[in-house]
C-alpha cells in the first residue's frame, strides 16, 4: 500500500462476525483505500470462537473485497492504531444506545492517540438489530441464527454444534 493511501482500522469483537459488521466493512471499503478488521484479543473474557478462528472467517468472507484485511491484536486500540499509523478507527452505529458508549470510546481514543479520529457508520435497517451478543445466546440455547450470520459463520457454528452432541 503507498504511504499516501488512507488505513482505517475496525475494531471489536467479531465474536462472531455478523451481517452488520459484513455491512459496515463492505461500505467502509468503498470509501478508504485500506480498511484492517482488527479483532481484540481479551483473555479474560471467555469467547464462543478463537481469534484465530475469527480471523480466517472474515478473511474468507471478505475475500472479494480486495481492500480489506483481518488481523489479531492484544492491548489498546488506540495504540495498536498509532502503530499501523492508521488514518482513523471505523465503528458501527446502531440505536441510540450505542452512541453513548461509542462517543465515550472515541474521546478516549482521540486523547490516547493525538490525532486519531473515529467516524461511525450508520446501521442499515435491516441490520441493526443484529449483535454478536444476541447471536452467542441463540446459538448457545440452540437456536437458528443463519439470518444473523455469513453462510461461513452459520456453518461453523452448526459443526461445532454438531460435534459437541
Ligand atoms: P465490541 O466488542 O467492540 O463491541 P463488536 O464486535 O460487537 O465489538 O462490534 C464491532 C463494531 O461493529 C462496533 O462498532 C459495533 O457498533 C459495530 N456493529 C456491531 N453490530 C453491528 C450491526 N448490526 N450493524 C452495524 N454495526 C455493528
Amino acid at each position: 500500500m503507498p504511504n499516501s493511501s488512507r488505513l482505517v482500522i475496525f475494531p471489536g469483537s467479531f465474536d462472531p462476525f455478523t451481517l452488520g459488521h459484513l455491512d459496515i466493512v463492505t461500505r467502509a471499503a468503498r470509501l478508504f483505500d485500506h480498511v484492517e478488521v482488527a479483532i481484540g484479543i481479551n483473555e479474560s473474557k471467555k469467547s464462543l470462537l478463537e481469534p484465530e478462528e475469527r480471523k480466517r472467517l472474515i478473511e474468507s468472507i471478505t475475500k472479494g473485497l480486495k481492500n480489506v484485511s483481518a488481523v489479531t491484536f492484544s492491548g489498546l486500540v488506540a495504540e495498536y492504531a498509532a502503530s499501523r499509523n492508521a488514518h482513523a478507527l471505523v465503528r458501527g452505529l446502531r440505536q441510540a444506545g450505542d452512541f453513548d458508549y461509542e462517543a465515550r470510546m472515541a474521546h478516549a481514543n482521540l486523547s490516547l492517540a493525538q490525532g486519531l479520529e473515529t467516524i461511525f457508520i450508520a446501521a442499515s435497517p435491516e441490520h441493526s438489530s443484529i449483535s454478536s451478543t444476541i447471536v452467542r445466546d441463540i446459538y448457545r440455547w440452540g437456536g437458528d441464527v443463519s439470518a444473523f450470520v455469513p453462510a461461513e459463520v452459520n456453518h461453523v457454528l452448526n459443526r461445532r454444534r454438531t460435534r459437541s452432541q
